[in-house]
């Protein structure tokens, strides 16, 4: 239901608001990582999608990025070695935690009051900044219809393919969830010079991308600086609607999930003023769907939600 109205105010050429991050705000919020904090803290789990919501966002993302059974297999020697040795229930893990996260945004949704759409997040099959660890394709397609139809099952309202870094990879991912028969957003993670992560300069992954009629082509998951260089590439190879949301802060493994926060102090920290500034670049360029990747808080989003606001619609 959520879903159309989304639909007609990109039609108009409005503004939609996204969340921003989501693992990156609860490791902020002290929650421990492991299990997306989807078994341990769901609450504040919750309360974050609940405070994407009450900042403006018309969005809200599932906390199920790289949330797959592949993310526990590869801990493993193998399946056989993980059902010998591993915990109880780990081959199922990730599906029921899927549907964990659907179910708490959905609640938010609820309690919240307000018609958000909710969307269901997907991230490469492997590491999404180690474009060279992608699988074949056909693996790759397997394992995305997996979790896409977890994704569908759980009820989200589209699915959000996240921080794709190959053209391959991007096309089986957007045909698999294209499957499910929701409509589907793609977002492309990009170096410094408009290619994709794996090489593949963006032009040549919007041309493949646009004959299989994804519903939203957008970039995430780099500094402000990348996204817009690779937003000002990207529109001019697109037709329908494009989206930037890009991460601030950086990235300090070994923790692989999200480690990224703010830095408020710096020439690379974006307070919510600053990351304003940039979305009002984007959206002159002609972005339509504007969030926050990694750092970002409920404080940027509702900087977006008053900064933008001459291009964002009634709020639902
Ligand atoms: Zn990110």
């Amino acid at each position: 239901m959520a879903y159309p109205a989304i639909r007609a105010r990109l039609d108009h050429g409005e503004v939609v608001l996204l969340d921003g991050g989501i693992g990156t705000e609860l490791i902020r919020r002290g929650v421990y990582w492991r299990g997306h904090g989807l078994e341990r803290a769901p609450e504040v789990v919750r309360a974050v999608h609940l405070d994407y919501i009450a900042a403006g966002a018309d969005v809200i993302t599932t906390n199920t990025f790289q949330l797959t059974r592949r993310a526990y297999l590869s801990q493993f020697h193998d399946l056989g070695h993980m059902r010998r040795i591993g915990a109880e229930g780990l081959e199922h893990k990730a599906a029921r935690l899927v549907e964990r996260a659907a179910a708490l945004a959905r609640q938010a949704r609820e309690q919240a009051g307000r018609e958000v759409a909710i969307a269901g997040a997907m991230a490469p099959v492997e590491h999404c900044f180690r474009p060279d660890l992608a699988p074949p394709p056909e693996q790759a397609r397997a394992e995305h219809r997996e979790t896409a139809r977890q994704l569908a099952q759980a009820g989200v309202d589209l699915i959000l393919l996240e921080a794709m870094n190959t053209v391959t990879e991007a096309r089986v991912a957007l045909e698999a969830a294209g499957e499910t028969g929701l409509p589907v957003w793609i977002s492309l993670l990009c170096d410094e010079q408009a290619r994709l992560l794996g090489g593949e300069p963006l032009s040549t992954a919007v041309a493949a991308l646009e004959p299989l009629g994804p519903d939203a082509i957008l970039l995430n998951c780099a500094p402000p600086p990348d996204i817009t260089a690779a937003l000002r590439e990207l529109v001019r190879g697109r037709r329908g609607p494009t989206g930037a949301y890009a991460h601030i802060g950086r990235y300090d493994p070994p923790s692989w999930k999200f480690t990224f926060f703010p830095r408020f102090t710096g020439t690379e920290a974006y307070p919510p003023a600053r990351y304003l500034e940039q979305a009002r670049t984007w959206v002159e360029l002609g972005a339509q769907l504007i969030g926050g990747c990694c750092g970002t808080t409920p404080d940027h989003i509702r900087a977006l939600r008053a900064g933008l606001s001459g291009r964002l619609g009634a709020r639902s």
